[in-house]
């Protein structure tokens, strides 16, 4: 912690990567007040896959055990071809190549359990506010600090310095960076975790094994695993629309998921009628940009690099800016140096990861020959062979050579 004066630090958005950046920052010995635009804190109900770069970076903010009691090891990360059913290939995460590599757990689970265990940890630390209710609305800044408007009537904070973590339509970053909307990728999901039993049937096998699965197919993919002790049974089902308009909401819907969908094998399709299609969600990205920080504001989580979904990295990219963010306040007091030291650590590593989400997302929707080629490939490879995912699944902090 910090031996200079604490500074008073705003964290705008209360989801997984604001909360985080209000731990990590109360921890580094800084006051924090965190504001949320919704009445109450929550997340939906889905799941979250954790790869050991996040599961490390709840250990760091101490919430891991917390997280643990929830979440689910899964035994395998397992991709099959949708349309045959046969396994293309494993990753063995049960593995003493695996422990030996990584040494934190893989996890999955239920978006609630994870925002849950964050949210006391910033109630039960003493130097956090919590504030539901506050919609911002712009930001200001200059010599004496950053001050930030709400729509709610008669309310302002004025703080030392703001962590923008208001997710992937940032209204501060919209105001700073300036790179225009999202770009939306065509691709919608449905998505939801429903009680394990309801799997029955030749589903039952897939569940009990307790791996995440990932069916890929031609320009659609299932994932499924479970969540909450194994209690819940966490599904997503992507496909790209034919029907994609940008200035309506009819494309992507749920009878375009079923004839994407209809080609796909006995597996899929028993499965496709137990995911969720009570909300769409489609899916944007945008590409990396440089300017994580402007004066007294840094962006941080969806808001500074959303991603598509692909490599399931997201949230952990968040939790690893907060830590990061966390350090650099730990070594130094001044927003000035220690936001430009954050973004510096953050920037190149979440740019590769935001791209390479990108590819991989093409790799697992293709078609025809190029299916063919890609499971003949990954076919051969050992399930106890991690340099594929290694760099994704190890923050650059613990890659670098120690002092
Ligand atoms: P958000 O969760 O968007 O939070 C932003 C918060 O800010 C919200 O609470 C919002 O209400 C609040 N807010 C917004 N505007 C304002 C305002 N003006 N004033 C006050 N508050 C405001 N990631 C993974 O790591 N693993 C996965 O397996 C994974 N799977 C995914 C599957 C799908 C289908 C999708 C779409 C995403 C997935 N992700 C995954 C990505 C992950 O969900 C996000 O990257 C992560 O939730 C971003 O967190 P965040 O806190 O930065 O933003």
């Amino acid at each position: 912690p910090v031996t200079t004066t604490p500074l008073h630090i705003a964290v705008v958005g209360g989801g997984i990567g604001g909360l985080a950046a209000a731990l990590a920052v109360a921890r580094s010995g800084h006051r924090v007040t965190l504001v949320e635009r919704a009445a109450r804190f929550g997340e939906i109900g889905a799941g979250l896959q954790l790869a050991p770069n996040a599961s490390l970076a709840l250990d760091e903010l101490g919430v891991l055990p917390a997280v643990r009691r929830t979440a689910v090891a899964p035994p395998r990360l397992v991709m099959m071809d949708a349309l045959t059913g046969d396994q293309v290939t494993a990753l063995d995460l049960r593995s003493s190549a695996y422990a030996r590599r990584f040494k934190h757990p893989y996890l999955v689970t239920h978006r609630t359990d994870l925002h849950a265990a964050l949210l006391a940890a910033c109630q039960a630390h003493p130097a956090v506010t919590l504030r539901t209710g506050h919609t911002v609305t712009h930001a200001e800044q200059d010599d004496s600090g950053a001050h930030l408007h709400f729509a709610e009537p008669h309310t302002r904070l004025t703080a030392d310095a703001v962590v923008a973590a208001d997710g992937l339509r940032s209204r501060l970053r919209r105001a700073l960076v300036g790179d225009g909307e999202p770009a939306c990728s065509r691709y919608v999901a449905f998505r939801g975790a429903i009680p394990a039993e309801r799997m029955t049937g030749r589903m039952s096998r897939h569940a009990a094994a307790q791996s995440v699965m990932v069916w890929a197919g031609p320009r659609m993919h299932l994932v499924q695993y479970p969540v909450r002790r194994g209690e819940l049974y966490n599904q997503v089902a992507v496909f790209e629309s034919d029907r994609y308009t940008p200035d309506s909401d009819d494309w992507g819907t749920a009878a375009e998921l079923e004839e994407r969908f209809a080609g796909a094998s006995q597996a899929v399709r028993d499965a496709l009628p137990l995911v969720s299609r009570d909300r769409r969600w489609p899916l944007y990205d945008r590409a990396p940009i440089d300017d994580w920080v402007h004066g007294r504001i840094v962006l941080l989580g969806d808001a500074a690099h959303p991603m598509l979904q692909y490599l399931a990295q997201g949230a952990c990219q968040a939790l690893e800016d907060a830590v990061a963010l966390g350090r650099a306040l730990a070594r130094c007091s001044d927003p000035a140096d220690a936001f430009p030291a954050y973004a510096d650590e953050r920037r190149e590593r979440a740019a590769r990861i935001q791209t390479n989400a990108r590819r991989f997302g093409e790799i697992c929707h293709l078609e025809g020959m190029g299916a063919t080629l890609r499971n003949m490939l990954l076919s051969s490879r050992d399930p106890e062979e991690f340099d594929d995912v290694a760099w994704v699944w190890t923050p650059a902090a613990a890659l670098a050579p120690a002092l």
